[in-house]
């Protein structure tokens, strides 16, 4: 489908965000060519988790809350996930890092990538505290900040904050990178704020000549996040905000709403299932 600028994207926008449903519900493992790679937003309820797929072999941002996590295994494999390679969390608040508990078990081999926060255990709750302690326990976790890359079945990851901890604030010291694949880049955005976004702003962090493919917009489309400015920066292609319907904190903010249709040509809740984007093919 072609459109003429992104104003007649937007106006199309309903009926595209429909057809990318049937899309969804059409498409199966076996149907993916090799070489390329999907990403998915998973429904996982009040949460986060973010599969990327290729070639049978799965990175997974975040892992949802506790109670989705068999849901979330299962999830995984049917995407054709045989080999879950990498776990990033962009921290360790429960509905980010509830699952971890389940997945580590299921592929015990799993590289986890994390920011190494750990508040003092009366600042956090029991399950953040469990899930520090499942950290220093796993063999293969790797502590990363700004500045530091990694790469993954032929993806190349930035990581752009923290650039130091401070403080014990979870939210604020997410993890927030980039993955760029075949000329496509997403960009996730944990769970920080619009202070965050100016802060990397002024870093000239994304000042990207190509484009932006995807944002998972962060903290759950809530109030204070993906600003007109950080918007008017990143202008992505998809925006994403995962997390329940009629959620007790009442994410998504309308306000935000309003702005990230404002400045995406397409914007997608994970609770209405599973979303999935093609990350582009490549070797
Ligand atoms: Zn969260």
């Amino acid at each position: 489908m072609v459109y003429e600028g992104k104003c007649m994207r937007r106006i199309l926008v309903s009926f595209a965000a429909a057809l990318l449903v049937y899309a969804i519900v059409i498409s199966s493992p076996a149907t993916v060519m090799a070489g390329s790679m999907r990403m998915v937003a998973l429904d996982v309820g009040e949460g986060q988790a973010i599969l990327f797929a290729k070639d049978g072999h799965g990175l997974l941002v975040d892992a949802g809350p506790p109670h989705r996590a068999a849901q979330l295994v299962r999830d995984i494999r049917s995407y054709g996930v045989e080999k879950l390679d990498l776990l990033i969390l962009t921290h360790l608040h429960p509905d980010h890092a509830g699952g971890l508990f389940r997945v580590v078990e299921e592929w015990p081999g799993v590289r986890i990538i994390e920011n190494g926060h750990r508040p003092p255990a009366r600042r956090i709750s029991d399950l953040t505290r469990w899930a520090g302690q499942v950290l220093e326990k796993h063999d293969r976790v790797d502590g990363v900040g700004a500045g530091e890359q990694a790469v993954w079945q032929g993806a190349e990851l930035e990581f752009l904050w923290p650039e130091e901890i401070t403080g014990p604030n979870l939210n604020r010291n997410s993890l927030v990178f980039t993955l760029s694949h075949a000329g496509k880049r997403v960009l996730i955005m944990g769970d920080v704020g619009s202070e965050v976004e100016k802060a990397l702003m002024r870093q000239g962090a994304l000042d990207w000549e190509n484009g932006l493919h995807v944002l998972i917009a962060g903290h759950h489309g809530s109030k204070n996040t993906s600003c007109t400015d950080f918007l008017h920066q990143v202008s992505p292609e998809h925006s994403i905000i995962c997390i329940d319907k009629n959620n007790i904190r009442g994410y998504p903010d309308s306000n935000t709403v309003n702005r990230l249709e404002r400045y995406s040509d397409y914007v997608h809740r994970s609770w209405n299932g599973d979303v999935v984007i093609s990350v582009g093919s490549g070797q």
